[in-house]
């Protein structure tokens, strides 16, 4: 038998529909400089809440994930197919584990991922994504945010992962080999490969 084909998602924009994903230029253009400009926040690094206030409001934003992705159904089909092994892998911090864990239940993760992790160590978000992608030896992952995509292709020669990348309106004129529109589209290809 060929081998099992090793997949991860991300959660925000992939597995749970974000209808404010689309913001992503703007949060990296306008309000990235401002965070460097007066926090004295590196500006590659991706933006980590620090006070009560800022966590809130980082809370508020992960609400509108408010509905499974359109696609999320025929995963879970697919997901029953000995030839391939789903896991999710979060970048959300430690403070969002409540919202987090409700997701999993309201999906019935269990029933679609082999196991689901979360950036509980509230590392870069990019970093603990790529941590995992390396531990798990995934064959593919899948990713809504243009900028952890480029970082985890920033990789040494032994990176053979392939990174789907589920664009937006905003950003869907940029170039990527593997881009795709809809997590059904994401879906179709997966099917071709078991
Ligand atoms: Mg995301």
């Amino acid at each position: 038998m060929a081998k099992t084909l090793r997949v991860g998602f991300d959660l925000d924009g992939v597995i749970l529909y974000n209808p404010i994903r689309i913001l992503r230029p703007f949060a990296k253009n306008f309000l990235k400089p401002i965070k460097a400009a007066f926090f004295h926040q590196e500006k590659s690094l991706f933006y980590l809440p620090q006070s009560n206030f800022e966590k809130l409001l980082w809370k508020i934003i992960h609400w509108t994930s408010f509905k499974p992705n359109k696609g999320l159904e025929d995963l879970r089909k697919l997901a029953k197919n000995r030839k391939i092994k789903f896991y999710l892998i979060t970048g959300r911090y430690d403070f969002l584990a409540n919202d987090y864990f409700q997701w999993l239940k309201k999906i019935d993760a269990k029933k679609i991922f082999t196991q689901c992790f979360y950036n509980s160590k509230n590392l870069q978000p990019n970093v603990f994504k790529e941590n995992m992608i390396k531990k798990l030896k995934l064959d593919i992952y899948v990713e809504d945010n243009f900028d952890i995509i480029e970082k985890l292709n920033h990789q040494s020669a032994g990176w053979r992962t392939k990174i789907l990348w589920l664009t937006n309106i905003m950003d869907k004129n940029i170039p990527y080999q593997f881009k795709f529109f809809t997590l059904k589209e994401v879906y179709l290809y997966l099917k071709t490969l078991v």
